[in-house]
């Protein structure tokens, strides 16, 4: 079973990885707030395991960034500079064993956001996409039952939208997959239904968001292109699917920008370091500022949300 192999990859690299081990330890000393708006809540998180080097150069980063694109690729063009790729199996760490599963493998991710998270890379280095490798992202999704399995567009997230990836961590951490359960019916409006499928908006939920939910990974696929494609075109778009009650959940996220105007702030005041992807859409902001933690509230998320959705 592909769920157990995976348990048992994270225990062996936290066992042997001594990155792995030092930054999963790093995201237990993290903080976080919840903020309430009425049905549902929004977290925010003040993660320090996902720098990937000192602060200084992660200001320097973000100084540069701020005057790049407002996309993924523009940003990773920066990381990217001295030719490395860290998803491509000849550049990555000796001890980051991996899981192959077809012409994907698993590997546990260094930089987490969750207590358990892994990448699914893709072997060749190829850019990020979804709809040719739609069958494979629902393949993961229906043999990891415990998890979500997560997808961010090259333009709205991707850390590596040169290298066609996918995330998964446990379900119970995504804040849509329990609100779609305990959210008052006022809030979905069906948008198409038959005997094998529905699409459904969740509305008045400050970002947008819908729910394809369905048994039949081909009807699926139909209907994310139907609604979708010109977000799919624009790499403008963050899925999170789950498997339950022998059905395929899938919540499609529809973006309108990168980064809101708060990241590219020149006043330090007012800057947010906030770069929203999957997780952000579910209903958690990560920052590795305390600073941009403590000063992130109901106002501001509602604002980037109205901006980037
Ligand atoms: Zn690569």
């Amino acid at each position: 079973m592909l769920q157990e192999e995976v348990y048992r990859l994270f225990e062996s690299e936290i066992e042997n990885w001594q990155l792995a081990r030092n930054k999963y330890a790093d995201l237990e000393a993290s903080v976080s707030k919840r903020i309430e708006f009425g049905d549902f809540g929004i977290d925010v998180v003040c993660n320090p395991a996902r720098i990937r080097s000192t602060m200084v150069e992660v200001q320097r980063k973000l100084e540069k960034m701020r005057h790049l694109p407002n996309n993924s690729q523009a940003a990773a063009a920066v990381d990217s500079s001295n030719d490395s790729c860290f998803l491509c199996s000849d550049r990555r760490p000796k001890e980051q064993k991996s899981i192959v599963v077809g012409d994907f493998e698993v590997l546990v991710n260094p930089y987490p956001i969750f207590p358990i998270h892994f990448t699914i890379v893709y072997k060749k280095h190829i850019p990020q996409q979804i709809l040719p490798y739609f069958d494979e992202y629902l393949y993961f999704t229906r043999n990891l039952t415990n998890f979500a399995v997560f997808f961010n567009g090259a333009n709205c997230g991707a850390s590596a939208p040169f290298h066609l990836h996918f995330q998964a961590a446990e379900k119970r951490y995504f804040n849509v997959v329990g609100d779609y359960s305990t959210l008052p019916r006022r809030y979905f409006e069906t948008v198409e239904q038959d005997d094998k499928l529905t699409l459904t908006s969740i509305r008045k939920y400050l970002r947008k968001a819908f729910v394809i939910s369905t048994a039949d990974p081909l009807r699926a696929k139909v209907v994310l292109q139907k609604y979708f494609m010109p977000y799919i075109t624009d790499n403008m778009l963050n899925l999170i699917c789950c498997y339950e009650d022998g059905q395929y959940r899938i919540f499609v996220f529809p973006r309108k920008k990168f980064r809101p105007w708060q990241f590219f702030e020149e006043d330090p005041q007012k800057r947010l370091s906030i770069s929203p992807a999957s997780v952000e859409m579910s209903g958690s902001f990560v920052t590795i500022f305390r600073e941009h933690f403590d000063r992130l509230d109901a106002n501001e998320i509602v604002d980037i949300y109205s901006q980037i959705s």
